[in-house]
C-alpha cells in the first residue's frame, strides 16, 4: 500500500481549511476551530482539541499532520531581541528574528532558504539559493515566535504585533506561497496581523508587484540601495532587468490600487564610499518624487566575506538631513540584537546552495565617486 502525504494543516488559508473539511463531508466552520487551536493556542496535536469530536479528531490524524518547524537553536540578546534557528526538510536551516520594542514586537520572517539575487552586500545572497518555501515553512516561523511566550494568555498579549518579510529569500519570487501565507498572518483566526503592520519586502521583482494588488492589501518595502541604474545595477543586480523607473511606476500603481493612503518604505543600506555621498541623498530626493513614500537608512552590517563597511555617524546623518530637507520622513534603522547575529544581512541560516555560485564581490573602489 502506497502512503499518502498528509497535508499540513498549518499553511491553509481559511478558503483552503475550508476546502479541505467541505472534502472530509464536515461543515466549514471546522475550519476556524481549527485555525484558533493552532495559531491563537500553539495546539499542534489533534487530541487537545477538545470542541472536536473524538471522531473527526481521528479522521483529521489519518489525512493530515500539524507539523511545525524544528528549533535546533534559540536565543534572546541583550536587548530582548529573540532569534530562532529552524531546521527544514532537506537539511538547511534559516532564520527567525523578533525584535520587541514597548507594546510592539516586530517578527522577521524568511520566504525562501538562501536567495537567487545576489545583492552584493547581503550575506543571504552569497550563500546561493537553494528553495521556496512552504506556506507552512513560512507560517511556522510566526508559530514558533508566539510559542515561545510560553507564559501568555494569547488571546489577550500579543507578542507578535507586526511582521516584516525581510528575513531570508525574495518573497516575489516565492509568491503563491507567501501569499497564502501573508493571508493566514492577517486572519483574524490565526494572527490578526493588519494590513499596516505586515509589510512585504521586496528587491523589485516587477511583474509580481504589478499583480499583487490581486492578491492582498499589505503594505510594501523596496530595497532600493542607489538612486540610478548605473550604481543599483551593481549592487541589486535585478535592477538590471527591472530598473528603478520602472520598479517606482509598478509600486506607484499598488500604493494606488490600496483603499487607505498608506506610503511605502524605501529601504537603503548605506555603505561607505559606495551609496552613502551627499550627491547620492540628492540623487533620490529627485528620483523619489511622486511617490508616496518614507525612507528607512540602515547602516551596512558587515559580514565575514564582505569588503563593504559602514558609514561614520557623521555620513549616515548627513545622508539623512538632505532627504529630511527634500521632504522625506526618514528614519535610522537601529541596528537590533547584532550581539546574536540576528541584525540586517546577518541571517544566513545555513544553505546547502544548489547553485553553486561562486562568491562575487563588488571591489570597494569601484563605487567610490
Ligand atoms: N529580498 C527582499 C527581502 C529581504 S529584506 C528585499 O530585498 O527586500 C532584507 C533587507 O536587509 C533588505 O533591505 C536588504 O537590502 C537589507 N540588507 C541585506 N544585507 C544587509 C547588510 N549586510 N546590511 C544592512 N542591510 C542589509
Amino acid at each position: 500500500m502506497s502512503t499518502v502525504e498528509k497535508i499540513n494543516l498549518l499553511g491553509l488559508t481559511r478558503s483552503k481549511m475550508e476546502q479541505f473539511f467541505a472534502d472530509l463531508g464536515e461543515k466549514p466552520f471546522r475550519a476556524k476551530q481549527v485555525m484558533q487551536w493552532v495559531h491563537q493556542f500553539g495546539v499542534s496535536d489533534f487530541d487537545l482539541m477538545t470542541n472536536i469530536s473524538k471522531t473527526l479528531r481521528t479522521k483529521l490524524a489519518e489525512v493530515s499532520e500539524i507539523k511545525v518547524p524544528e528549533v535546533i537553536y534559540q536565543d534572546i540578546s541583550s536587548d530582548g531581541t529573540r532569534k530562532w534557528v529552524m531546521k527544514m526538510d532537506g537539511g538547511s536551516s534559516i532564520e527567525t528574528v523578533l525584535i520587541p520594542d514597548g507594546n510592539r514586537g516586530t517578527l522577521c520572517i524568511s520566504s525562501q532558504i538562501g536567495c537567487a539575487l545576489d545583492c552584493s552586500f547581503c550575506s543571504t545572497g552569497k550563500q546561493g539559493f537553494n528553495r521556496n518555501l512552504s506556506a507552512a515553512e513560512i507560517i511556522g516561523q510566526i508559530w514558533v515566535a508566539v510559542k515561545s511566550f510560553e507564559d501568555i494568555d494569547p488571546t489577550k498579549d500579543r507578542p507578535v504585533t507586526n511582521v516584516v518579510m525581510m528575513g531570508m529569500g525574495e518573497p516575489l519570487l516565492n509568491f503563491d506561497n507567501v501569499m497564502d501565507a501573508m493571508n493566514v498572518m492577517m486572519d483574524d483566526f490565526a494572527y490578526s496581523i493588519s494590513k499596516r503592520r505586515l509589510t512585504l519586502s521586496t528587491a523589485g521583482v516587477v511583474p509580481a508587484i504589478k499583480k499583487l494588488s490581486q492578491f492582498t492589501d499589505a503594505s510594501i518595502a523596496i530595497s532600493l540601495h542607489a538612486p540610478n541604474d548605473e550604481l543599483r545595477d551593481q549592487l541589486v543586480p535585478v535592477n538590471q532587468k527591472y530598473p528603478i523607473r520602472e520598479l517606482l511606476d509598478a509600486l506607484n500603481g499598488y500604493l494606488e490600487s490600496l483603499s487607505d493612503k498608506r506610503k511605502a518604505t524605501i529601504e537603503y543600506t548605506l555603505i561607505a564610499g559606495v551609496n552613502d555621498q551627499p550627491e547620492h541623498a540628492r540623487e533620490l530626493v529627485e528620483v523619489l518624487k511622486g511617490v508616496p513614500c518614507k525612507v528607512n537608512l540602515i547602516p551596512f552590517n558587515p559580514f565575514p566575506q564582505s569588503d563593504y563597511t559602514k558609514p561614520s555617524g557623521n555620513a549616515i546623518h548627513r545622508f539623512q538631513n538632505i532627504l529630511v530637507e527634500g521632504g522625506y520622513v526618514t528614519t535610522i534603522r537601529s541596528t537590533r540584537g547584532d550581539d546574536i547575529d540576528a541584525a540586517c544581512g546577518q541571517l544566513v541560516g545555513k544553505v546547502e546552495d544548489r547553485t553553486r555560485r561562486s562568491a562575487k564581490y563588488i571591489p570597494l573602489k569601484q563605487h567610490t565617486s
